[in-house]
C-alpha cells in the first residue's frame, strides 16, 4: 500500500455535527493503524456560508477527544497552506488546464437566465440540468465564437468555467465500502468548477488539494458519494488517474427512530446534543448543547461514536483509542446507516464514570464544588466520591448525588417525615447521638454493627431507626448506605445533623 495520508476537510459553515466527528475519528483510526498521516484541511471556497468561530471550533472539538494531527491549519505542515482561502492562487491554473485540454469550458449564463430555466422545466415537472443535453443551447463557449468569447471575458463579464461532462459513458467509483457503484454520465450535471471571483467550487479545490497534499484516501460521509464520480472524472482530465485516492464513504448516522439523517432538531426533541461541544450560533446567540458540557467523558464519547457504522466482529463493546487503533478497519464498516441512540450514549458514560480513579473523580467533583463557591478539603471529596459515584451517569451527578455532603439539609422531605417520625423519635435520635459520640472507629463497618446491634438489643425496627437517620442526615430517602453517610459526614457533623433535627422536631 502507498504512504497512508488521509485527511479531514471540514467546511466552516457551523458547529460540527457527531457525524463528522465519526468522520474525523475513523480517518484518524485509519491512519493510525496504517502509521500514515493525518492532517485537517479547511474547506472555505464558499465564501457565503463562512461562520465565524466554526474553525476553532472544530480544533477545539476534535482536541477534546483526542485527536491529534499530523499536519493541518492549525499547526503547519510540508504542504501548508492548509486553508483553501488561503491556496487561492493555485486552483486557477487547474481551471484553465482543463479549459485547455477541452475538458471544461466557460459559462456565460447569468443566475437570472438559469433561474428562468430552472422554472419552466419545473412547470413541465422536469428538472433542468446544465449537462451533455442542454449545454449546446446555453450561452457558453461550445457554443460561442472564440471572439466572442474573449471579448465577453474582457469586459469583465460574469462567468464560470464548467466541467464537460462526457456523453453516454459509464462512470464506475470503486469504493471500499459499498464496492463498485456505477454512475450514467447522462445522469451527471456539468458542475461549476470555478467563478469569476477567483475562488474555485468544493469539487476542482477537494481534488486539486487531495493531489497536491498526496491523499492517498479519501474517506468521508455518504453524502459525498453522489460527488464521487465526478472527482473520478477530474482526476482523469488533470491526468492524475494514477495517483487517485481510494475512496471510502461512510454510512449516515440516523435519527433513533430510525428514518433520516440524525438532526440537530432530534437532539432538541429527544435531549441529547448532536455537537461535541457547546456552540453559540453567533447571529442568532442560540445555544446548543455540547457532551463535554453536559457531563460527557471524551473516552466514552469516541467509544460511542465509533460503534456507530463500525463494528469488531466481536462483543466486545469497550475500547479505548488505542484498542480502537487496533482494532479498526474499513472493511469493517457498514454500508446502512446507524441508527443513534442516546441512551447507549449514557451507557458508555457511565461505565466509563465507573472506571475512573476515586483521585480523578474527586478532581472532576472539586471542578463543579469550586464553580459553586464550596471549598473543601481534598480528601474529604475523595471520601465522598468513594461513595457516590457508582451510580453517576454524567459528571454533573457527581454533584448531584452527594450535594448533601456539602450542605447540610436545609428542609426535610415531607413525605418521608410524615412516614417515619413518631412523638418518641427525638429521644431515640439523642441515644444514637450519644451512641454515635462514644465510638472511636468511625468506619462505616463499625459504625454499621453498633447501630444495628443497638436496634436489636432494644427490639426497634431496623426500618424505622435507619429511615429516620437517613432523613435527620440528608433531608430525605435518598443516598448511599446510612453508615456510609455518617462515616464520611464525620462524627462531629453527624452529631450536629441528628441534633439539629431532633430539636427543630422536638414538637411533632
Ligand atoms: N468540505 C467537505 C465537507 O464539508 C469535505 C468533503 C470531503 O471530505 O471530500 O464535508
Amino acid at each position: 500500500m502507498r504512504e497512508v495520508r488521509v485527511r479531514f476537510a471540514p467546511s466552516p459553515t457551523g458547529p460540527l455535527h457527531i457525524g463528522g466527528v465519526r468522520t474525523a475519528l475513523y480517518n484518524y483510526l485509519f491512519a493510525k493503524k496504517h502509521k500514515g498521516k493525518f492532517l485537517l484541511r479547511i474547506e472555505d471556497t464558499d465564501q457565503t456560508r463562512f461562520v465565524p468561530g466554526a474553525e476553532d471550533y472544530i480544533i477545539e472539538s476534535l482536541k477534546w477527544i483526542g485527536i491529534h494531527f499530523d499536519e493541518g491549519v492549525h499547526i503547519g505542515g510540508p504542504f501548508a497552506p492548509y486553508r483553501q482561502s488561503d491556496r487561492r492562487e493555485i486552483y486557477h491554473q487547474y481551471a484553465l488546464q482543463l479549459l485547455k485540454n477541452g475538458t471544461a469550458y466557460y459559462a456565460f449564463d447569468t443566475p437570472e437566465e438559469l433561474d428562468r430555466l430552472r422554472k419552466d422545466s419545473e412547470t413541465r415537472k422536469e428538472t433542468f440540468q446544465y449537462g451533455p443535453q442542454t449545454r449546446l443551447g446555453l450561452k457558453n463557449s461550445l457554443t460561442m465564437s472564440e471572439t466572442d468569447v474573449k471579448a465577453m471575458l474582457e469586459s469583465g463579464e460574469h462567468y464560470v468555467i464548467r466541467v464537460k461532462i462526457p456523453e453516454n459513458e459509464t462512470i464506475v467509483v470503486q469504493d471500499l465500502i459499498r464496492g463498485e457503484v456505477s454512475v450514467d454520465s447522462n445522469l451527471l450535471d456539468d458542475k461549476v468548477l470555478f467563478k469569476s471571483d477567483g475562488l474555485p467550487t468544493y469539487h476542482l479545490a477537494n481534488v486539486v488539494d487531495d493531489y497536491l497534499m498526496k491523499i492517498s484516501h479519501v474517506i468521508r460521509g455518504e453524502e459525498w458519494l453522489p460527488s464521487a464520480p465526478l472527482h473520478v472524472l477530474l482526476y482523469r482530465y488533470l491526468g492524475w488517474e494514477t495517483e487517485m485516492p481510494e475512496f471510502a464513504h461512510l454510512p449516515l448516522l440516523l435519527k433513533p427512530e430510525g428514518n433520516g439523517k440524525l438532526s440537530k432538531r432530534d437532539g432538541d426533541r429527544l435531549g441529547f446534543p448532536v455537537f461535541p461541544l457547546q456552540w453559540t450560533d453567533p447571529k442568532t446567540g442560540d445555544i446548543s448543547s455540547g457532551y463535554r458540557e453536559t457531563g460527557y467523558l471524551p473516552e466514552a464519547f469516541i467509544n460511542m461514536l465509533a460503534l456507530l457504522g463500525w463494528n469488531p466482529g466481536t462483543e466486545q463493546e469497550i475500547f479505548r483509542m488505542d484498542q480502537l487503533i487496533e482494532a479498526f478497519s474499513i472493511e469493517r464498516v457498514g454500508k446502512s446507516g446507524s441508527k443513534f441512540d442516546p441512551e447507549k450514549a449514557k451507557w458508555f458514560n457511565h461505565h466509563y464514570i465507573k472506571m475512573l480513579s476515586v483521585d480523578h473523580l474527586a478532581l472532576l467533583l472539586n471542578k463543579i464544588l469550586t464553580e459553586k463557591g464550596i471549598e473543601v478539603d481534598m480528601e474529604f471529596v475523595k471520601k465522598v466520591c468513594s461513595v457516590t459515584s457508582e451510580r453517576a451517569v454524567l459528571i454533573p451527578d457527581l454533584w448531584e448525588h452527594s450535594s448533601f455532603f456539602f450542605q447540610a439539609p436545609k428542609v426535610y422531605d415531607e413525605k418521608v417525615v410524615q412516614k417515619f417520625w413518631k412523638p418518641e423519635t427525638p429521644a431515640l435520635l439523642e441515644k444514637i447521638g450519644l451512641l454515635l459520640r462514644e465510638i472511636s472507629d468511625f468506619s462505616s463497618e463499625n459504625i454499621d454493627a453498633v447501630i444495628k446491634s443497638f436496634i436489636f438489643e432494644n427490639s426497634l425496627g431496623m426500618g424505622q431507626v435507619m429511615n429516620t437517620l437517613r432523613l435527620v442526615l440528608v433531608g430525605g430517602s435518598f443516598g448511599p448506605g446510612v453508615a456510609s453517610i455518617l462515616s464520611v459526614l464525620g462524627k462531629q457533623e453527624s452529631l450536629q445533623r441528628i441534633h439539629k433535627a431532633a430539636n427543630q422536631f422536638m414538637q411533632l
